[in-house]
């Protein structure tokens, strides 16, 4: 495993932020598991989690009217640092109107043991949540989170009152889970009244 300080990268016209490599999940498909980056990144296991600071430093070599979106994600959970990802925005605000997205496994409330959509209110354009699997126990199966059984219930929960805080919320799952699967996925996404997406499995 290689360490390095990748703290931005960019994939596809979006700027990528790596704030940490924790995660209270383990799940099957994890990139992590294949390598040590993505999509041709450098390495994203960290060196050390980098500070507000050095984040804002890293921000400061960027110019940010040359990407499409800020996308908060990397080499592990987002939200497990939420309070830094939140400073991260405000310096972002204080600097551009570029779209900022989130893209999490949708357990933060379970790992602050707080409701925390609210938190994201004016910070966050666009969250994407994997939703994984249609059901609690397949949910457990693929994700392997440390809560256990509870965490497919917590998700949605989380999903659900998002919707109140940020404009644009999605369930995405990968196109490898089956047609039944994804359907089901679909209602679950309907139902709670927020976006859906399948995404190809790279
Ligand atoms: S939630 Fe994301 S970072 Fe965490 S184990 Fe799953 S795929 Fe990997």
């Amino acid at each position: 495993m290689i360490k390095k300080m990748t703290i931005l990268y960019e994939i596809h016209g979006g700027l990528y932020v790596n704030l940490t490599n924790k995660c209270p999940c383990n799940c099957t498909f994890c990139l992590r598991q294949e390598g040590d980056g993505a999509h041709g990144s450098d390495s994203l296991w960290l060196e050390h989690e980098p500070s507000l600071e050095e984040v804002i430093e890293a921000f400061e070599e960027e110019n940010l009217s040359k990407y499409k979106e800020v996308i908060f994600c990397g080499y592990g959970e987002p939200t497990t640092r939420l309070e830094t990802l939140i400073e991260v925005c405000k310096y972002i605000r204080s600097k551009s109107d570029i779209k900022i997205r989130l893209n999490t496994n949708g357990l933060g409330d379970l790992i602050h043991g707080k409701p925390v959509a609210h938190l994201l209110k004016g910070y966050i354009d666009a969250i994407s949540i994997s939703l994984n699997a249609p059901t609690a126990e397949e949910y457990l199966a693929v994700t392997r989170p440390k809560f256990g059984i509870e965490s497919f219930d917590a998700m949605l929960k989380f999903a659900s009152e998002a919707k109140d805080y940020v404009p644009k919320v999605t369930l995405s799952v990968v196109d490898t889970i089956g047609e039944e699967a994804i359907e089901k996925c679909r209602k679950i996404a309907e139902d709670i009244g927020v976006s859906y997406r399948v995404r190809e499995y790279v």
